[in-house]
């Protein structure tokens, strides 16, 4: 099982858009158990991602990397699961979906797809405001950044 695939390798371009992006000293103090779980939900997540993606007739879904740690708040209130970003895919950047590990890792497939719908939602909407700020001849974009709840601008990684 490759973890990351490239645009190069790929057979399958919409299910080979998630990455699972593992940080090289982290990643080793994880369990197996946990690391191979890791792997399972990058594979679970891709089928969701292409389920999606026929469902709405479109070619392309916005890429998705998930992340082997857990993001909480300041106030260690909750645990965050996700988020609207930047993904670089092959030195590009694009509008994407950035997974926090740990809830995914526990997380069901309607609660999975749930979460990437809400995500994908977010991209979309950076897209748009971005085309429109491009289109005004604006540059500062900082309209797109997360004002609610979801965002973890504020939020802290946290081993686990
Ligand atoms: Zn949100």
């Amino acid at each position: 099982m490759r973890l990351v695939r490239s645009r190069w390798q790929s057979h399958d371009p919409v299910r080979d858009q998630v990455f699972l992006r593992q940080h090289p000293l982290r990643w080793k103090k994880l369990s197996i158990d946990i690391r191979i779980g890791l792997r399972k939900k990058r594979d679970e997540i891709a089928d969701i991602r292409a389920a999606i993606a026929e469902r709405a007739k479109v070619p392309f879904m916005p890429p998705v990397e998930i992340f082997d740690v857990a993001w909480v708040p300041p106030d260690l209130s909750r645990c965050i699961s996700g988020k609207a970003g930047v993904v670089v895919v092959d030195g590009r950047t694009h509008f994407g979906v950035q997974l926090a590990g740990a809830p995914v890792l526990f997380a069901e497939v309607d609660a999975l797809r749930g979460l990437l719908l809400h995500e994908f939602a977010h991209c979309f909407w950076n897209l748009q405001v971005s085309l429109a700020s491009t289109e005004r001849g604006e540059r500062d974009w900082t309209c797109m950044l997360p004002r609610r709840s979801c965002s973890t601008r504020q939020s802290t990684e946290r081993r686990w």
